[in-house]
């Protein structure tokens, strides 16, 4: 008898807050990829950020469990929240390969945007050995739009670096922000119960320093 292979989604991303652009993201590389689940791991404290203002971990933590509730695939981990220090993708990826063994397929998936920026990360080619990697963009995107440096390095990489294209990428966390703070509607942009936990916690009221 052949087992088959567990495929895991791994939603990495910081969540600021989560909106319906990540849950159409994840649940359309559920479907393209054949995944078992999608793991929601909201960053702890994201490499790049670290002289930007983030919203506080457990608030993320919270609103990104209130928006997966209702989909049987969809879990979240506190793995970077509770890690201390710089959540590095690799430290991530080594756990969950310990975790989910090695015959588990594993796909990060993340914005474009973050994931054109891979080969400057910490141990990035070993983090395409553990997994495979999946980059949401919006449709009409072309890899020709990208600098010829990272052209190449996409090229290279090809059999474990996947392009998909989501309509609901034009929502983002920045435009969420923005709008409550302005006081706009923010009604089909985030799940409900997302869009009472703002409005409750008084998240994005006041401008960042
Ligand atoms: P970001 O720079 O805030 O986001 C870049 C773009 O990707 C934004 O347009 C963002 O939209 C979008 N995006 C982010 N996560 C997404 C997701 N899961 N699905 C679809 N779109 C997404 O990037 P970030 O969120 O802070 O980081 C993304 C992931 O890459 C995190 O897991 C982070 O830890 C990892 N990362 C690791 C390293 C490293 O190890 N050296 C360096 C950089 C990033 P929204 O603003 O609307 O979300």
């Amino acid at each position: 008898m052949t087992s088959k292979r567990v495929k895991v989604g791994i939603m990495g991303g910081t969540f600021d807050p989560i909106h319906y652009g990540h849950l159409v993201t994840a649940e359309g590389a559920r479907y393209t990829f054949g995944l078992d689940q999608v793991l929601f791991l909201p960053a702890g404290r994201p490499p790049h950020k670290r002289n930007t203002q983030v919203t506080d971990s457990e608030h993320r933590y919270m609103m990104t469990v209130l928006a997966t509730l209702t989909n049987p695939y969809f879990e979240v981990s506190r793995l970077e929240i509770d890690r201390k220090g710089t959540s590095y993708t690799i430290d991530t990826l080594r756990i969950l390969r310990e975790q989910y063994g090695p015959e588990a397929e594993l796909f990060f998936i993340t914005g474009a945007d973050a994931i054109f920026d891979i080969s400057s990360w910490k141990n990035s080619d070993e983090c395409l050995e553990l997994a495979h990697f999946v980059a949401a963009t919006r449709p009409g995107f072309s890899l020709e739009d990208l600098p010829e440096s990272t052209q190449q390095w996409v090229a290279k990489h090809q059999e474990r670096f996947h392009i998909l294209r989501v309509p609901a990428m034009a929502i983002s966390s920045t435009e969420v922000r923005e709008r409550v703070r302005q006081g706009s509607s923010i009604r089909y942009l985030v799940p409900e119960p997302v869009e009472h936990y703002i409005r409750r916690q008084h998240l994005y009221a006041e401008p960042l320093p």
